[in-house]
């Protein structure tokens, strides 16, 4: 096995137990490469069909090709594709595009506080309708026990100190400094009710794996990764206004793949196109309160 075989059956091995322990289950999918790498290892798991809801939350800003990209998948894929929004907010403008608040407070309205109420199904949830091509408000209110990630332990700090079954309290709060030991592949999975528990099976994964993957795989993504003649591409995705392309001439995968060994991008964070991460607290502060 090389090294990308190893990383591909942890993962599946994660999603698979995630599978077998919780009774209802979803992944987040912000339509972004990592969270697209899982979606392509959830299908490799369980033979072509996915047999849990995709769970999107759409924060209103989003570049509008992601949710093309993503509608045009869960279509392809025959996906159970769910979005939630903070419809109120956006209503009553309370968002850092309109000039209302800080972008710390917009991400906790239109993130963090819509995915904990579409977690939990207290708001609602819009589920894609394969038959007329629509989104309808879902019927199923049932909380999400166990909610499948695609945080890299090495895209940022806060994400390092996550361990593959992650707990979340009653209010989705992180408690960094009390989460289970992980030994010998043995994982805690049984925990208080009123606890969600996130699962993690690309920690142990890099952004040059992630691309790798991509390129071996052959997995469509999103145009914005690439150069398209203005000389930057994304290399985060994200809500327009927060989110800048960096200078790069990479067009394809195996450009993007060589340009990441290249080391060019070593001394530049991932995240560094996203401006919230710069904000006071920045994302530890958001994560700990429920934010992916
Ligand atoms: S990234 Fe920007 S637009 Fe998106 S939720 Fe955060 S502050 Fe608001």
């Amino acid at each position: 096995m090389n090294h990308l075989d190893k990383l591909e059956a942890r993962s599946i091995h994660l999603i698979r137990e995630a599978y077998s322990e919780f009774k209802n289950l979803c992944m987040l999918w912000s339509i972004g490469k990592d969270s697209t790498v899982l979606l392509w290892l959830a299908r490799k798991a369980f033979y072509g069909h996915v047999p849990f809801p995709l769970v999107h939350i759409d924060t209103g800003f989003k570049i509008p090709e992601m949710i093309e990209y993503r509608d045009k998948l869960a279509k392809e894929y025959k996906l159970d594709m769910i979005y939630g929004q903070n419809r109120e907010a956006l209503k009553k403008k309370h968002t850092f595009p309109d000039g209302k608040v800080t972008r710390i407070q917009c991400c906790k309205n239109l993130k963090t506080e819509a995915l904990k109420n579409t977690l939990s199904g207290v708001w609602p949830r819009y589920r894609l309708n394969h038959n007329t091509g629509e989104y309808e408000v879902d019927k199923n209110k049932e909380p999400y026990i166990g909610v499948i990630v695609g945080a890299r332990s090495d895209e940022e700090g806060s994400r390092s100190k996550e361990r593959y079954f992650s707990p979340r309290d009653r209010n989705n709060d992180w408690d960094v400094g009390d989460q289970p030991p992980e030994f010998w592949n043995q994982y805690k999975t049984d925990f208080a009710p009123g606890t969600h528990v996130r699962v993690h099976p690309l920690l142990d994964w890099t952004e040059l794996n992630i691309w790798e993957y991509i390129k071996r795989e052959n997995i469509p993504t999103v145009s914005l990764y690439y150069n398209q003649g203005d000389g930057k591409r994304y290399r985060s995705l994200g809500c327009y206004p927060c989110t800048k392309p960096i200078d790069s001439d990479a067009r394809t995968v195996d450009e993007i793949v060589e340009e990441l060994k290249t080391g060019k991008l070593a001394n530049i964070a991932e995240r560094s196109g996203r401006a919230q991460d710069k904000e006071d607290g920045g994302l530890e502060t958001l994560r700990r309160d429920g934010y992916m």
